[in-house]
Order: structure tokens, then C-alpha cells, then sequence
């Protein structure tokens, strides 16, 4: 067992927030993994329902509660369509940390999360190592996607079509960076996100090429840590808060006025996730993160809205279809701008796809342990994509486009995976 105080008090906070369920059962009908499996306990009323009690659970079968717990993409698909506006996937992060405080955590999760992913330089110099080794492990797989399989390591990675390690990690071509604010008068902070900086090194450099071109300075400093979304949705909140940390100490009290990310989960764990997990920090580590999370702001938005990027009247060009991840739309309610990114130079013009904010599947870990539900749900993604006949697919996830890459390559589909901010940085 853990640190009793921080499970008594996780179990407070969740007794609070369930008390807001009126069992409506309004969220079953938009989740993607009740559609699936048509399991009443996949769905949020069904995971409320199981977490009241959630002291006398843990006693009797603890194990039992968190594989129920762990059968959800924390999505939050249910939140956004709650009409008591109960904060599901908030409830469901507390609730995995709350169980795994009682229950400790995995040997091989402890070995990921605190003796790598909280070390940065010990998880980059493995992840660079991976990189020059990767080629023994896999083999070619799509030449048109880039994707390779992994037959040596199918135990844990199935048959999935994967997207290689980048040859030279996005941090070894920018260490660190602080140029001035230039014609905008504006300068951010750039935290890339661990994609970005081990796999779409495009994207990054898509995101310096535009903030260049718009005369906005860049502070990108060394040193930067994951998210801490990976270990929180594993209940590792110490790992968390150990990440948390590592980027305040990066990014707390310097000079600039927004801190963008590319990556729709980066954004809505550094805007929502870290205040939300702060709640019982001491005050001064609380003002700290919530002063930071305020200025955060996903790299589209911030092109729209601060900066001032306009579509182009009657854009034409090449069809794209938009991919919402559920991170940008559903949590922040970011949806026009990528859109209006897109068609700002006249080249891409916009198709929509069928059920374009529904969740295309990946989930994080929740791909790593339910493949095949994770598979069923993204080849309805993947057949909505295909019907518009658009020869790009764009969305602003690297998460989701890695599933996406998964779902067409795997069909042979010849659909181009892109980011909103490389289709627009091209255009430059
Ligand atoms: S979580 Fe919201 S939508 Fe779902 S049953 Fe409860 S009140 Fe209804
Ligand atoms: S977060 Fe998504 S997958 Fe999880 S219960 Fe809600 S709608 Fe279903």
C-alpha cells in the first residue's frame, strides 16, 4: 500500500464527483467502446456505478475493478455529452490512481515510469538507441505509409503497421532555442511532446518554419519531460508529479505569452489534466501550475485566434478530410481552427468526413491492451476517411496518427497521414 493520506483524500475527491450521476445512461450512446462490446460496464454509468463503494471494492477485488476501469480510451465522449456535466474521465484518472496507491504498481510499470520515462535523458538516450537498432527488430511493412512490423516482438505489438523512430530525434537538431518576438509581437513557448520529438520530427520542424514565417519568438527550452499523461493513466500519479515538475522547471516564470503544443493530448494534459491532479498540492506548487496551464493553447488555435490566419474565400485545391482528436474537439473545443489552417493558402480545400469527431480508437495503452476493439473502432474511422475519396487525411494528434497510419496501411489504402501544421507550413 502507498501513501495512505493521498488515497484517502483521491477517494474523497471521487465520492464528490460521483454524486453528480443521475444514471441517465445519455453516455452510452456516444461511446465508442459500449458500441463495440454493448458491455453496460464499458460504458461511464456503468464505471460509476462500480466506483461507488470504491473502498469496499478495492478490499474485495481490486484487480477486478481496474480492468474494468482500464476498458476505456478516457476519450471523453461521455463528458462532453453529460447533461449534469459529470467530469467522467476526471473521475476515471483519480480512480486509477486511487487503485493503484492500494494495489502498488506493476514491476515492469515501475521499471517504464520511474526508472525511465522520469529520467529524460536515460528515456532519450534508449529511445536514440532504439532508433539505430530498430531495423534488426522490424521489417518493412508499407513503403507508401513508411510503416514496418514487428514480427520478434507480436507478444506486444500484434500485427500492427508502426511508424519508425525518427533517424535524428527533433531535440538533437533544436537543443534549445530563444529568439526574440519579431512582426507579431508575440513569443511562445514550445513544448513538442514525445511524438513529436522521437517520431514526427516534421511536425516540429513544421511549427518553427511557422512561427518564423508569422515573426512570433520561440523559447524552446532543454531538458522538457513527457506530460505525465502515460503514468497517470496508468495511476502512477508519482511519476506524474515528478513530470509535472521537471517541465515547471523548464517553463515556470520565463518570458512569453503562450506555451504551444502540436499534440492534442499534450495540450489537454498540460491545460486540464495537471490543474485537475493539482487540486491537493500545496498552494504555491498549485498557483505555480496554474499559472502555466492558463497560458496553454493548442498550435492551431493560437494561428487562429492570436495570431490571425484566415481561410482563403472559395479554396479549392486537393480534398483533405479533418480528423477531430477527441483531446482537441471534445476537451477543449478546438474544432474550426485546423480547418481554417488548412484551407489559409488556397491549395487544400476542406471535405468532411462522416462522424469526424468520433474517437478513432488509440486511447494510449488502451490500443496496447485491447487491439482488437482498439482495431474495430478505427476501421470505422478508417472506412469514413475512405469515402470521401480526400487524399489526405490531417488531424492535430500524433497519437492519432499513428492509429490512423495503423488503420489505412494495414487496408492498403492510398490515403496521405498528416498533421494540420505541416499541410499549412508546406504552403509557405
Ligand atoms: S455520466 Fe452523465 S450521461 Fe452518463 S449516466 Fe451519469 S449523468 Fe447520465
Ligand atoms: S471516456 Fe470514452 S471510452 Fe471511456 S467511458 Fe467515456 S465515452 Fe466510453
Amino acid at each position: 500500500m502507498g501513501d495512505l493520506k493521498r488515497l484517502h483524500r483521491l477517494l474523497m475527491d471521487i465520492d464528490d464527483m460521483l454524486a453528480g450521476c443521475m444514471r441517465c445512461g445519455m453516455c452510452q450512446s456516444v461511446c465508442p467502446v459500449f458500441a463495440r462490446t454493448l458491455n453496460e460496464g464499458d460504458v461511464a454509468r456503468g464505471k460509476i456505478a462500480l466506483l461507488e463503494g470504491l473502498s469496499h471494492q478495492m478490499i474485495s477485488d481490486a484487480e477486478g475493478v481496474k480492468c474494468k476501469l482500464d476498458k476505456c480510451l478516457l476519450c471523453g465522449s461521455c463528458s462532453a455529452s453529460c447533461p449534469s456535466g459529470v467530469k467522467a474521465t476526471d473521475i476515471f484518472l483519480k480512480a486509477r490512481a486511487a487503485l493503484t496507491e492500494y494495489t502498488g504498481l506493476s514491476p515492469v510499470k515501475k521499471a517504464i515510469f520511474r526508472g525511465t520515462l522520469t529520467h529524460p535523458e536515460l528515456f532519450n538516450r534508449l529511445v536514440d538507441m532504439g532508433s539505430k537498432f530498430q531495423g534488426i527488430m522490424t521489417k518493412k511493412a508499407n513503403a507508401y505509409h513508411g510503416t514496418s512490423c514487428a514480427p520478434m516482438l507480436s507478444s506486444i505489438l500484434g500485427n500492427r503497421q508502426i511508424v519508425p523512430l525518427a533517424s535524428k530525434p527533433f531535440r538533437k537538431s533544436h537543443p534549445s532555442m530563444d529568439t526574440p518576438a519579431g512582426k507579431s509581437g508575440l513569443k511562445v513557448a514550445f513544448y513538442p511532446g514525445c511524438l513529436v520529438d522521437k517520431m514526427y520530427t516534421g511536425i516540429g520542424e513544421a511549427v518553427l518554419k511557422v512561427m518564423k514565417h508569422h515573426g512570433v519568438g520561440v523559447f524552446l527550452p532543454a531538458n522538457q519531460a513527457c506530460c505525465g499523461m502515460p503514468a497517470l493513466a496508468s495511476g502512477d500519479t508519482k511519476s506524474f508529479e515528478k513530470l509535472v515538475d521537471l517541465n515547471l522547471n523548464c517553463f515556470s516564470g520565463k518570458g512569453f505569452d503562450v506555451l504551444v503544443t502540436p499534440c492534442a493530448t499534450c495540450t489537454a494534459t498540460l491545460k486540464k489534466v495537471w490543474p485537475m491532479m493539482a487540486e491537493n498540492l500545496d498552494m504555491k506548487r498549485r498557483r505555480e501550475i496554474d499559472a502555466l496551464s492558463a497560458k496553454v493553447m493548442d498550435i492551431n488555435q493560437f494561428l487562429v485566434d492570436k495570431v490571425g490566419v484566415r481561410p482563403k474565400d472559395g479554396a479549392e485545391g486537393r480534398a483533405v478530410t479533418f480528423h477531430d482528436p477527441c483531446h482537441l474537439g471534445k476537451s477543449l473545443g478546438v474544432f474550426s481552427q485546423p480547418r481554417t489552417l488548412i484551407q489559409a493558402s488556397g491549395r487544400y480545400h476542406i471535405k468532411e468526413m462522416q462522424d469526424a469527431n468520433t474517437c478513432c480508437g488509440s486511447g494510449g495503452s488502451f490500443n496496447l491492451q485491447h487491439y482488437e476493439t482498439s482495431t474495430q473502432i478505427g476501421q470505422k474511422k478508417r472506412d469514413n476517411i475512405v469515402a470521401t475519396q480526400a487524399e489526405i487525411v490531417a488531424t492535430g494528434c500524433p497519437a492519432c496518427m499513428m492509429q490512423l497510419t495503423d488503420m489505412l496501411a494495414s487496408k492498403g489504402d492510398k490515403v496521405r497521414v498528416k498533421h494540420s501544421i505541416e499541410l499549412y507550413a508546406e504552403t509557405l
